[in-house]
């Protein structure tokens, strides 16, 4: 038998929220405390983590207020040392102006807008741009890390030559990411994405990123077999996994 069709009509919203952020307040320790929440349906715990925007929360969707203020409070020690620290190093932000420091594998450079130029290019310690180029400081960062962009593929491909046949392994095509996250990524068959950002840093922590995703190639966990294949061609990978750790967020500004 035929079932019946049904007389209601829908009219769903078209879409499925997987992610909702919001803003939230809390007293710990006689101290006002602003944090983010992102609640995900993918998330089955809270974890609390300081970045470059201070302190956010990672939320299942159902996680109740209360739930996350109880963690906050279990942890306020953790949380008020984290964003005491993280006040003391936080960079200014960038406005896309003359005269802004911009970093170049670990180089500073001064973005000097000189009219009349035809494209980017560094002089010295200059970063030279053209102010022609761009209305606004949207316009003029899109034109930067436009720029910075193809350096890094570029910087990561010859890096990527150099070290994968150290490791015997085939080269793996390389993406750029964009996450705010992570500096890379290896994905079963062979590719690789690596944070455009890193071109910022000096290249002996681009290349110890690459060579952990290389590694990953031939071992595909965090096993100590894996930090063996790490320390084949990178033997002082463990200084500049800690420097990653500790000055990585200089880096996450743009
Ligand atoms: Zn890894």
């Amino acid at each position: 038998m035929r079932k019946p069709r049904t007389a209601q009509l829908e009219l769903p919203f078209g879409f499925r929220r997987t992610v909702l952020t919001s803003q939230a307040h809390i007293c710990l320790d006689g101290r006002l405390v602003s944090y983010t929440v992102k609640r995900s349906r993918r998330r089955s715990s809270i974890s609390l983590t300081i970045d470059e925007h201070g302190l956010r929360v990672g939320a299942p969707w159902q996680a109740s207020p209360r739930a996350i203020e109880d963690l906050l409070r279990e942890h306020d020690a953790w949380v008020l040392r984290k964003l005491a620290e993280w006040q003391e190093r936080r960079p200014s932000p960038r406005c896309w102006q003359d005269g802004e420091t911009l970093m170049l594998l670990g180089q500073p450079l001064r973005l000097t807008l000189v009219p009349d130029q035809r494209q980017i290019r560094v002089d010295g310690s200059r970063f030279i741009a053209s102010p022609a180029w761009a209305r606004n400081a949207d316009e003029m960062k899109k034109k930067v890390t436009d720029w910075l962009r193809r350096e890094a593929l570029q910087c990561f491909r010859e890096r990527i030559a150099h070290f994968h046949p150290l490791l015997e392994v085939s080269a793996p095509e390389v993406h750029l990411s964009n996450a705010r996250t992570r500096w890379g990524s290896c994905h079963i068959g062979g590719r690789i994405r690596l944070n455009w950002r890193l071109i910022q840093m000096p290249l002996r922590l681009v290349d110890y990123v690459v060579a952990h995703e290389l590694a990953h190639l031939v071992e595909m966990n965090h096993s100590p077999r894996f930090w063996k294949t790490v320390a084949r061609i990178v033997p002082d990978y463990r200084a500049r996994r800690t420097e990653i750790k500790t000055e990585g967020h200089r880096y996450l500004l743009v």
